[in-house]
């Protein structure tokens, strides 16, 4: 193809992403998105290839044929496991773009050493850096939110930390200069090696002392990395689709992140050194304090005799995929005459637009699903805040204890309802890791069992013959 053809295909290429993004906003356009997004990739590959010498880079199609086979399977992962997905792909991006760029800097100082210009080099190290950090640091994202064994979901944490890793990554910076001073030496080759070597560690060593709490948030901070480090890769091959494809990844990233930062009041530095979720064990260890619980007979009763419900769904929701089995009690208590809304908290489940998914994937009208702050205003006039599978984001501690990590983060007042019920299998705490006091006060109803199986039982009993 010539030069020509190639640039309006990266321009088409481009059009695509950007639209794909903006598809992407909501669930209606969410598919034609993912769809453009595939076309935008399909375009920038088939252009790049045939922008170079496509008989003698055949076997590029072997690689391609590798992939596709991994590719496939992780896109058969379940809803829930997404998130740790993406931080797989974010590992292979970074550690692609690592490679690429390693690659670049030893071809050319074998073959042309001139080519090492410092404009080239700064792209390359930058490229490097944020690369092998990405993959490493993805790796144990991904590990984090599997909850492998091997890997801690607590965070990981000794004094002086951040001074180590602060430290190495200085360490990696400074080679970098003096790399980017005198790139073509034997010692800058060293040094270029030992920029990898710390790079890979910063990437572990940066993840690990955050709790698992943290990890969507951390995830879509390494996506704006693994971006950035496509856009210097693009300078690096003087790919101008790459750059625009990386600063769009890049920039997604980061908004992604604000948002999870902004739904949780949390800063940026928070998150990356406040070693979330360490407190833990000690709340769960206090004395034993009384709660109340109900079974699906009773509270099919409670809701039956409400006129206002708000149904809060969490992350135990989706484990349970009990969002067909919600929308018959949505239907059941509807055709009652009772006010059915859904209270969505922007931080609810593992992904922001988690719950939205799951009520959409269900054709739960989407005009019952309110915002946190709307359905804070209508709590106190609710007979009852039935929560299915949502901890955390209904911690009361959150508004009042500074001890709690969550405090400061907007909650779901779910308290404020004259009754509270809640379906989840235990006691156990939710994803932070601390004990929930919503369940010890005197308007809580604990409702015990696996969401999709209690929430089933409620259906039978409002549809059944005792009643
Ligand atoms: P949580 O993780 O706090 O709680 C989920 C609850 O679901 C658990 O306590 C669990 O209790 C229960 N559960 C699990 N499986 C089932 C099942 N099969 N049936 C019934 N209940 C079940 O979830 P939330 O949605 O309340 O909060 C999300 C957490 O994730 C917050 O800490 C948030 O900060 C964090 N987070 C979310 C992000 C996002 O974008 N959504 C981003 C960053 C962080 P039990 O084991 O007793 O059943």
């Amino acid at each position: 193809m010539n030069a020509v053809l190639v640039q309006l295909a990266y321009l088409a290429a481009t059009a695509l992403f950007v639209l794909s993004l903006h598809w992407m906003n909501t669930p209606k356009t969410a598919r034609r998105g993912v769809f453009s997004g595939v076309a935008a990739m399909t375009i920038a590959v088939l252009a790049t290839w045939s922008g170079a010498n496509v008989t003698r880079h055949w076997w590029v199609l072997i690689p391609i044929l590798i992939a596709v086979a991994p590719g496939i399977w992780l896109s058969l992962v379940p809803l829930t496991a997404v998130p740790q997905r993406t931080a797989l792909s974010h590992a292979f991006g970074g550690l692609a773009a690592g490679l690429v760029g390693t690659a670049k800097y030893f071809y050319w100082l074998n073959h042309e050493t001139e080519a090492l210009t410092a404009f080239r080099m700064t792209a390359i190290i930058l490229e490097i850096i944020l690369g092998y950090l990405t993959f490493t640091g993805s790796l144990i994202a991904a590990g984090k939110l599997q909850e492998v064994k091997w890997i801690p979901q607590r965070p990981w944490v000794y004094k002086g930390q951040n001074y180590v890793n602060l430290g190495a990554f200085a360490l990696a910076v400074l080679f970098g200069v003096l790399v980017i001073l005198s790139p073509g030496t034997t010692t800058s080759a060293v040094l270029f090696v030992l920029i990898i070597v710390l790079s890979l560690n910063f990437g572990w060593m940066l993840v690990m002392p955050i709790g698992g709490a943290d990890m969507p948030t951390v995830i879509a901070i390494l996506n704006s990395y693994a971006g950035l480090s496509a856009v210097a890769m693009g300078f690096v091959l003087d790919n101008k689709l790459l750059i625009t494809a990386g600063a769009l990844d890049g920039s997604s990233g980061l908004i992604l992140s604000i948002i999870m930062c902004r739904a949780m009041n949390r800063s940026f530095a928070n998150v990356l050194f406040g070693a979330f979720g360490q407190v833990a064990k000690k709340a769960a260890a206090g004395e034993q304090k009384q709660y109340k619980s109900e079974n699906a007979e009773g509270a099919a009763q409670m809701l039956e005799q409400a006129t206002r419900v708000v149904i809060v769904p969490g992350y135990g929701m989706a484990v349970a995929q009990a969002q067909h089995k919600v929308r018959e009690l949505y239907d059941l208590l509807s055709k009652r005459g009772i006010n059915v809304t859904f209270a969505i908290h922007p931080v609810a489940g593992r992904m922001p637009g988690h719950m939205n998914v799951l009520l959409a994937e269900a054709d739960i009208p989407y005009e019952r699903l309110q915002e946190m702050e709307d359905a804070n205003s209508e709590l106190p006039q609710t007979d009852v805040a039935l929560v299915i599978g949502a901890n955390d984001v209904t911690n009361p501690a959150a508004r009042h204890d500074k001890t709690s990590p969550i405090y400061g983060m907007p909650i779901i007042d779910v308290d404020k309802a004259r009754t509270v019920m809640v379906i989840k299998r235990s006691m156990n705490p939710g994803f932070a890791g601390i004990d929930n006091e919503l369940y010890y006060m005197p308007n809580t109803l604990m409702l015990f069992g696996d969401a999709k199986a209690f929430v089933g039982e409620m259906v039978k009993n409002l549809s059944g013959a005792g009643h």
